[in-house]
């Protein structure tokens, strides 16, 4: 059974109940996690703030010892975590163990090297016999809660940082996903100071009384809209301070001065990674109407031969058909669409073309294996159709003329746009969006910068 890792100890739930796992692959059950109760969230939080007064006065070189020892343990068992995530998410198994496993421990290793270099403004009399300086210090006791698209990443994403920068952590996992995470703070528990990082495991009323728990200092979210927004409320009572990644809808801006086949070959592969359950998917194609055709045939080729895993559940991929069966009549679905006659959540690479602005195929964060193809006449028209959504995640744009990839980096409302390539992510890369992706960065020297409070300390001379 999967466990909360509270104060060191891996525990079950104070009420004894239990939630059944299933492997999308198969759709069967393949474990059970324990379910918390608000009681178990008031002990993981009582464990954190246990913690903080010690671990907030430690060095950055005691903090950067303790991360770079646990990117070690977690090396060592990358293996066991990479099946665990495997079992949890119907994931390829060389992709999570290739790829996501050390693209995560290389941030825990980043946190390690850059919380040891602050950055900050000058002390110095900027009024006269007063000299002043700026501290830049721990929130807190930091809430936690992540999503089931890549749990051991996002998990990692947040408490390194917050660890890092001298705060205490109480997780959430999605209750679709918790094993690594769960197993992560295990074998973290020997290397971290009891209480510093906290997991319980639950669903959103477990991710609720987190949120709402007057120990909690900052809460930070990687989720849906929905979420994200309940979380703001619930915080907003004790101005508690809040952080969201939240849905993208990206759009992928592709002009007649394209290399159409390296372009289509890079689109296809970043809507369709992760059976386009990620928060950055090229899923919202905008092509120049003299290529549209062409790209539009290409697209639904690249779908039909590409391979992707199950979708994280029954529930999700019913949602996905139900957006796919409302499908207007000027657009067609041109690739894909169905669902393989076979065990586990698995759905078709899928391709719909001649969508309106206004269509809900458009306007929404589908997360699922489906791009969508608009076209347009000119680049204002372009950046109108981009633009023209409640997301502002990412985007990318593909043509080979300098000023006008200026003018839409530049143009462009997404927390991140590249040229010619779609969403490249690294450790020391900000990642958060605008709009209704939410604010606050994740990675970076701002995803350790969104965990500190800045003080002015003054002394006179
Ligand atoms: P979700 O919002 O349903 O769940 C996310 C987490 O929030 C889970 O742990 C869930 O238990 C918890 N939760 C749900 N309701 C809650 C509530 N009222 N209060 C507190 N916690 C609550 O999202 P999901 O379906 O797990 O993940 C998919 C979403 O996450 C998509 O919208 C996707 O775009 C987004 N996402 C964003 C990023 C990013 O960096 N911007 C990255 C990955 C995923």
């Amino acid at each position: 059974m999967i466990l909360n890792v509270i104060d060191g100890r891996a525990v079950a739930s104070s009420g004894g109940d239990r939630r059944e796992l299933i492997d999308p692959a198969s759709g069967a059950v393949h474990g059970f996690a324990t379910e918390s109760t608000p009681a178990d969230v008031d002990v993981a939080v009582a464990a954190a703030r246990g913690a903080f007064d010690e671990w907030r006065r430690t060095t950055p070189a005691t903090r950067s010892a303790a991360l770079l020892a646990a990117a070690d343990a977690l090396e060592e068992h990358a293996d066991e975590l990479a099946d665990l995530e495997v079992t949890d998410t119907g994931k390829p198994a060389d992709v999570t163990r290739d790829e996501e496993i050390p693209a995560s421990i290389d941030v825990v290793r980043y946190y390690a090297g850059v919380c040891r270099t602050p950055e900050g403004r000058s002390t110095g009399e900027y009024i006269e016999g007063i000299t002043s300086g700026i501290r830049r210090e721990p929130v807190g006791v930091c809430g936690q809660i992540t999503p089931w698209n890549y749990p051991f990443m996002m998990a990692a994403w947040k408490w390194a940082p917050a660890v890092a920068a001298g705060n205490t952590v109480v997780l959430k996992p999605s209750e679709l996903t918790p094993s690594s995470t769960s197993r992560m703070a295990e074998l973290l528990s020997d290397i971290l100071p009891p209480g510093v990082f906290n997991v319980v495991c639950g669903g959103a009323d477990v991710g609720a009384a987190l949120a709402a728990h007057p120990g909690v200092a900052m809460v930070a979210v990687t989720g849906s809209p929905r979420t994200g927004r309940a979380v703001a409320h619930a915080a907003a009572d004790r101005f508690a301070r809040v952080h969201l990644e939240l849905g993208g809808n990206a759009p992928v801006l592709i002009f007649d001065d394209a290399d159409l086949d390296a372009t289509v070959e890079q689109v296809a592969f970043a809507a369709l990674y992760n059976a386009g359950q990620d928060c950055t998917a090229a899923s919202r194609v905008i092509a120049h109407e003299s290529v549209y055709d062409d790209v539009v045939q290409r697209l639904a080729e690249a779908a039909r031969t590409t391979t992707i895993g199950p979708l994280i559940s029954g529930e999700h991929r019913e949602r996905v058909r139900s957006m796919l069966a409302a499908t207007p009549a000027h657009a067609k679905l041109v690739a894909g669409g169905g669902a393989p006659d076979r065990d586990g959540f698995f759905l078709e690479p899928t391709v719909v073309a001649g969508l309106r602005q206004d269509d809900e195929l458009v306007q929404s964060e589908i997360f699922g294996p489906v791009i969508t193809v608009q076209s347009f006449h000119d680049d204002d028209e372009a950046l109108a159709l981009a633009n023209g959504v409640e997301q502002g995640l990412t985007a990318s744009v593909w043509t080979r003329s300098h000023s006008r990839a200026m003018r839409f980096l530049r143009d462009l409302d997404f927390g991140a746009v590249s040229v010619n390539t779609h969403a490249p992510m690294g450790s020391e890369l900000p990642h958060g969006g605008f709009g209704s992706s939410g604010y606050g960065k994740d990675l970076g020297i701002y995803g350790l910068e969104d965990y500190t409070r800045i003080k002015h300390i003054a002394h006179a001379l």
